[in-house]
C-alpha cells in the first residue's frame, strides 16, 4: 500500500495533528499533500512543504499512526526532486558556495580543539553548530572530557557534517555521501564509542546511517547519556552547588525522534541544588528551530523560542537547560528580550551546566554570538533580515 492509500483508508481528519502543531492551521493540507504526492494537485507550494520544523508533535498525536510530518516530509523529497533545494537549505551542504559555517568562521572565531590526537578510544562530535556557533558547548565538553581522563579524539569540521539536516530538506543522497565518508573516519580512528553534542548528529549516527550501512561496529552516544553515565562511573563527581530552579527543554530531534527524555533529567537531577521543575517531558513543545524553520521563517521560529520562555518563567525558573545546540541558539536569542529585566533567565547547555558543577567557568559572548550568526545568514541567504523578536 502506497503512503498515499494509507492516508486515503485511515485518516479519520479528526485535527489532533493540527491541533498540536505548531506551525499549519488547515487539515485540508492532508487532502492537498495526498494528491501533490499522487501527481494531482498544482497548488501545493514550497510554503506548505517547508513551514514544517519537523517536531515529530503530530506523530505523537496522531491516533493512526500517520501524522502530518510523515507526508510532509515525503512532499519535501519529492518537491526537491524538481525544484532543487531552496537557498535555506543549502546552508548546510558542506560543498555548497553559501555554507552557513563556512560564512561564520569568517566572521567568528571556531571552536578550537587543542592538542587534538588522531586515535582514541571515543571521537566526540561537536558538529557544524557546536563547532561554529555554540562553541562554548564544545568548550565545556572538552573541559569534561579532560576532567573525566577519557582518552578522546575529535573529529570536526565543516567538511564532516553530518547530512542530518539536508536529509530533513528532502536531500538524502548527501546524507549517505557523508555518512560513508564519517563512518570510515571513525573506524580509521580505532574508536569504540561515538558521542555527539547534537541531536541531528546522534540522529545521523544512530538511526540514519545503520539503515544505510548496516551495523556501524561502534556504539553512538549522545551526550546526555555520556555524561550520565561518567557520573554513575564516578569518572565525574559534580560538586559545586547550583541553586537554581531549572526547566528542561527537551530536543525535538532527541526525543520524538530518538526517544530519549530520561538520561538528561536524570543528569539535571544529579546536580547539587538543583531543582527541576519538569520531571516528565509530556507537555514538552518545540523551540523553532529546527527543519530550516528558523532560516526560512525566522520572526516565527523565535516567537515559538519566546513561548517556552515565558512557560519556564511562569513556572518560576532562572535557568532553562537545554541539550541541542539549535534549542539553544534559537533560546539565548528570544531571551535578550528580557535581558533588561529583572526576571531574565539564562540558558544553558547541559554538558555547560555539568562543567559548571565541575567548578569551570562557562565563557561567552551571547551578544556577540546571535550577532554574527544574524551576520552569517544575512550572507548566505538573499533577501534575509535580522528578526523582530
Ligand atoms: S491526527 Fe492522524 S488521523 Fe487525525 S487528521 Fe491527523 S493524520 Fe489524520
Ligand atoms: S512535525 Fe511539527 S511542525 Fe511539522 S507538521 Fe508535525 S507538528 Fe507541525
Amino acid at each position: 500500500m502506497t503512503l498515499t492509500q494509507q492516508y486515503n483508508e485511515h485518516c479519520t481528519h479528526c485535527g489532533m495533528c493540527i491541533e498540536v502543531c505548531p506551525m499549519y492551521r488547515n487539515i485540508d493540507l492532508i487532502d492537498e499533500l495526498c494528491s501533490y504526492l499522487d501527481g494531482n494537485c498544482e497548488q501545493v507550494t514550497s510554503e506548505d512543504i517547508f513551514r514544517c520544523l519537523t517536531c515529530g508533535l503530530c506523530v505523537q498525536a496522531c491516533p493512526e499512526d500517520l501524522s502530518l510530518k510523515k507526508l510532509i516530509t515525503t512532499a519535501r523529497a519529492s518537491w526537491v526532486k524538481i525544484h532543487g533545494m531552496r537557498e535555506e537549505h543549502t546552508i548546510v551542504d558542506p560543498c555548497s558556495g553559501n555554507n552557513l559555517f563556512v560564512a561564520m568562521s569568517s566572521i567568528s572565531k571556531p571552536a578550537v580543539f587543542l592538542e587534538n590526537k588522531d586515535e582514541g578510544a571515543v571521537v566526540y562530535y561537536p558538529g557544524c553548530a557546536a563547532g561554529y556557533i555554540n562553541t562554548s558547548i564544545a568548550a565545556a565538553t572538552i573541559n569534561i572530557l579532560e576532567c573525566a581522563g577519557v582518552d578522546y579524539t575529535v573529529l570536526s569540521g565543516v567538511s564532516h557534517c553530518c547530512g542530518a539536516v539536508s536529509a530533513g530538506s528532502g536531500n538524502r543522497e548527501l546524507m549517505e555521501e557523508m555518512g560513508r565518508k564519517n563512518v570510515a573516519e571513525v573506524k580509521r580512528r580505532g574508536a569504540k564509542t561515538l558521542i555527539t553534542s547534537c541531536p541531528g548528529c546522534y540522529r545521523a549516527f544512530a538511526d540514519m546511517y545503520p539503515r544505510v550501512f548496516g551495523d556501524l561496529g561502534f556504539e553512538v552516544l549522545q551526550m546526555s547519556q555520556y555524561l550520565k553515565r561518567l557520573i554513575e562511573e564516578k569518572k565525574i563527581v559534580p560538586q559545586q552547588v547550583l541553586d537554581h530552579r531549572v526547566f528542561y527543554q527537551d530536543p525535538c530531534h532527541l526525543t520524538r525522534s530518538v526517544g530519549i527524555y530520561e538520561e538528561p533529567r536524570d543528569v539535571i537531577s544529579s546536580m547539587p541544588g538543583t531543582h527541576l521543575v519538569n520531571e516528565s517531558h509530556e507537555s514538552s513543545k518545540c523551540c523553532g528551530f529546527g527543519g530550516s524553520v528558523r532560516a526560512t521563517y525566522p520572526s516565527e521560529s523565535l516567537k515559538l523560542a519566546s513561548l517556552q520562555i515565558e512557560t519556564a518563567k511562569d513556572m518560576g525558573c532562572d535557568v532553562i537547560v537545554t541539550n541541542c545546540p539549535g534549542c539553544m541558539q534559537n533560546l539565548v536569542e528570544a531571551g535578550m528580550n528580557y535581558d533588561d529585566s529583572d526576571d531574565s533567565i539564562m540558558v544553558y547547555d547541559l554538558t555547560e551546566y555539568v562543567s559548571m558543577s565541575l567548578g569551570f567557568a562557562v565563557v561567552r559572548n551571547d551578544r556577540e554570538m546571535i550577532d554574527s550568526v544574524n551576520q552569517a545568514y544575512c550572507n548566505v541567504i538573499t533577501g534575509y533580515c535580522k528578526p523582530e523578536i
